[in-house]
């Protein structure tokens, strides 16, 4: 079970074999990555920047997030395996998705977080 200094909830990572990915898919929303985690990214799939920046990743006001596609009357991470439900490139995920589910924005959203994850306790 983890836990972080400031937030009321614990999460069982455990649960995640059971969940389904609902935390790559569903509404669309940003997937920040950042100069470094794309070097890693790139090397992890054993291609360059520039193509993973091209084929993977669109450019913002703010930088980089990783695509998104259709899938189930929603979006998914073009990383999420549908096949598998889980991340293809779990090894070299972004910290956005490392650090989830604590975040700030869920600190005062635990109805939301609570709906996207199951293996979210209050404490
Ligand atoms: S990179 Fe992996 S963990 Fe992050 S949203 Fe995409 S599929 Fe999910």
């Amino acid at each position: 079970m983890l836990r972080e200094n400031g937030f009321n909830y614990e999460f069982d990572p455990a649960k995640c074999d059971e969940c389904g990915g609902r935390c790559c898919t569903g509404e669309s929303g940003y997937i920040w990555i950042n100069d470094d985690e794309i070097a890693v990214l790139a090397d992890f799939l054993g291609i360059s920047q520039n193509l993973l920046k091209e084929r993977f990743l669109f450019k913002t006001k703010r930088g980089y997030s990783i695509k998104e596609c259709e899938f189930q009357g929603g979006f998914a991470c073009v990383f999420f395996d549908k096949v598998k439900k889980n991340c293809s490139v779990y090894e070299a995920r972004p910290s956005q998705c490392k650090t989830f589910p604590f975040w700030e924005h869920f600190k005062n959203n635990l109805r939301e977080l609570q709906a996207e994850c199951i293996g979210v306790n209050l404490l």
